[in-house]
């Protein structure tokens, strides 16, 4: 129903040296039948990572814009991404959210726009401390799901993967406890069934990422709403590979 999924966020890292190795590293990966890899590297390495990747492992974006074409100086368009085989995009990340200041309404309509145009998208929500620790998490996951589901048209919920990271155990080392975890991604996915639809409840899959690693990725993967990972150190490293059967 819902085929596991890995991802690996190289986020602002790499030089062409860097990107062959991961690439070659992939390339010599067993990839298991029941998990979709995907890796985004930064835009600059996107068509020698996808020429030079083996098939089975899939290409994402890290961002990418509202408008196809014209006078938009350093923006990324999805019919680039199309141009280049590139099938996936990950958006609202909480770093664009943080730093670029990306609104819920932002990040909403780009998500609207890449699923709607053919791009898959690893829509990324998630809590931050304070917000933890002041009892929000859920009305915070509530109002960033809410405005990616009332922007998309219900049938582009196919193309849709969520990740949820909450910001506290990214980049941290302070990873979810699977309970933790669980809770969220089962409350997702059941904000899901009451506002969208049972169907769409059922086949979305739900990543956890933050401080995702080789040692705490096979308990995590155990539990039921967790569909697989987003990760971001650890993708940069040989540990990927460890995650990806974890998963299986
Ligand atoms: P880390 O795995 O480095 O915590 O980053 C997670 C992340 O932000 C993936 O998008």
């Amino acid at each position: 129903l819902r085929p596991a999924q890995v991802g690996g966020n190289w986020k602002l890292n790499g030089s062409k040296q860097l990107v062959e190795s991961l690439v070659g590293l992939l390339n010599k990966t067993e990839i298991p039948a029941d998990v979709e890899v995907v890796v985004a590297p930064p835009a600059p390495y996107l068509d020698l990572v996808r020429s030079s990747l083996k098939k089975e492992v899939g290409v994402a974006a890290q961002n990418a814009y509202t408008e196809k074409s014209g006078a938009f100086t350093g923006e990324l368009s999805i019919e680039f991404l199309k141009d280049l085989g590139i099938d996936y995009v990950v958006l609202g990340h909480s770093e664009r959210r943080e730093y670029f200041h990306e609104t819920d309404d932002v990040v909403a309509k780009k998500v609207a726009f890449a699923a709607k145009n053919g791009i898959k998208v690893i829509a990324c929500i998630g809590e931050k401390l304070d917000e933890r620790e002041s009892n929000q998490t859920f009305a915070v996951v509530d109002r960033q799901t809410k405005a990616i589901a009332d922007a998309l048209a219900p049938a582009d919920w196919a193309n849709i993967v969520i990740a949820y990271e909450p910001v506290w155990a990214i980049g941290t080392g302070k990873v979810a406890t699977p309970e933790q975890a669980q809770d969220v991604h089962e409350h997702i996915r059941s904000w899901l069934k009451s506002n969208v639809s049972e169907e769409v409840a059922a086949t979305t899959r739900i990543l956890y990422g933050g401080s995702v690693n080789g040692k705490n990725s096979a308990d995590l993967a155990k539990r039921e709403d967790i569909d697989g990972f987003l990760v971001g150190g650890a993708s940069l490293k040989e540990e990927f590979a460890t995650i990806v059967r974890a998963t299986a």
